[in-house]
């Protein structure tokens, strides 16, 4: 199966409920007039596009519905595809190689997927020839510190842990970041805990991890990934809130693609967090993982 479609089938369930819904209404419109645009207002609210960045999509198509550059609904679907893809251009780099060792803290609430992305990312810049390693900073759900460490062999990567619960995530930091710098190590991933119920915690916990960083790294962590679950559509907007007053959020890798229709909450994060989608999740297997690219994501969405 092609890369393109890999992603298509990932999206499937996000295309029966955005593109396959449009299409229907397309179908059986005849004017662009209130109704339709009504419609269409739903069905892109219904796709988790979240209602501020509907209503700018709206705005556009009424603009140019009035300036005759669409004539007709059925010209009105390759317009949003278009002005979608040109709303989720990524800006920055994918990834900020700037370090030595590149750190990169992945961040999020338990259950998104964080521990799974860094094992999928340290296969891929592994299999790309970067020196890989992982520090085993989530000591605070039971099992992640196991779950990396399995990871990292199926990666082939070194993951650098203390004990399971309980152990000291800046003390683990610190040891990674050390052993990175002796092995020569390109880039460091280090995965967190996400205890969002309590937001002070969360704040004290980040707060050390950096400090820890930074006193070996001046200029670490050079990226700092959230973790977003497709799954939970507008909640991740939520959440993503809540990390963006704690951490020095660089980019977002949205997860579980595949399993939702809520795949529109891609456009969302962009226009509402002003934060680029760098990379997808569209299943647990270790491939199932894509560079965010915009062109291809909205050709996987759109076309059939
Ligand atoms: P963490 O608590 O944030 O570290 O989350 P985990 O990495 O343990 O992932 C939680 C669950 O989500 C696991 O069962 C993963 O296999 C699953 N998961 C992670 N990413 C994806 C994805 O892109 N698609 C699907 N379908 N499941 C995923």
């Amino acid at each position: 199966m092609s890369f393109v479609e890999e992603l298509r089938q990932g999206l499937e369930k996000t295309r029966k409920n955005f593109t396959e819904r449009m299409e229907d209404l397309v179908g059986i419109s005849v004017d662009l007039d209130e109704d339709f645009m009504d419609e269409l207002e739903m069905i892109l609210v219904a796709g988790d596009v979240g209602i501020k960045t509907t209503e700018k999509i709206m705005q556009a198509l009424r603009k140019a519905a009035a300036t005759r550059e669409i004539k007709s609904p059925a010209e009105a679907l390759p317009f949003i595809k278009q002005y979608i893809a040109d709303m989720l251009t990524v800006k920055g780099p994918r990834m900020n190689f700037k370090g030595h060792p590149t750190i990169v803290l992945v961040v999020g609430v338990n259950g998104v997927g964080k521990t799974t992305t860094i094992g999928k990312l340290a296969n891929y810049y592994r299999l790309m020839g970067y020196k890989v390693m992982c520090a085993a900073a989530d000591t605070f759900r039971a099992g992640a510190v196991e779950q990396l460490k399995i990871w990292g062999e199926k990666a082939q990567v070194p993951v650098i842990s203390h004990g399971d619960i309980g152990a000291d995530p800046a003390a683990v930091v610190y040891d990674g970041v050390k052993a990175a710098m002796a092995r020569h190590i390109d880039v460091l991933f280090v995965d967190t805990a996400g205890r969002l119920h309590n937001k002070t915690n969360l704040m004290k916990e980040l707060d050390k991890m950096y400090r820890v960083i930074r006193k070996e790294v001046p200029d670490g962590p050079h990226e700092t990934l959230l973790v977003l679950d497709a799954t939970t559509g507008q909640n991740a907007i939520t959440q993503a809130k809540i990390f963006l007053e704690t951490a020095h959020v660089t980019g977002v890798v949205l997860t579980k693609l595949d399993g939702t229709a809520k795949g529109g909450v891609v456009v969302a994060i962009k226009e509402e967090l002003v934060l680029d989608v760098k990379w997808i999740g569209i299943g647990e297997g270790m491939m199932d993982f894509r560079p965010f690219d915009p062109k291809v994501f909205v050709d996987a969405l759109f076309d059939r």
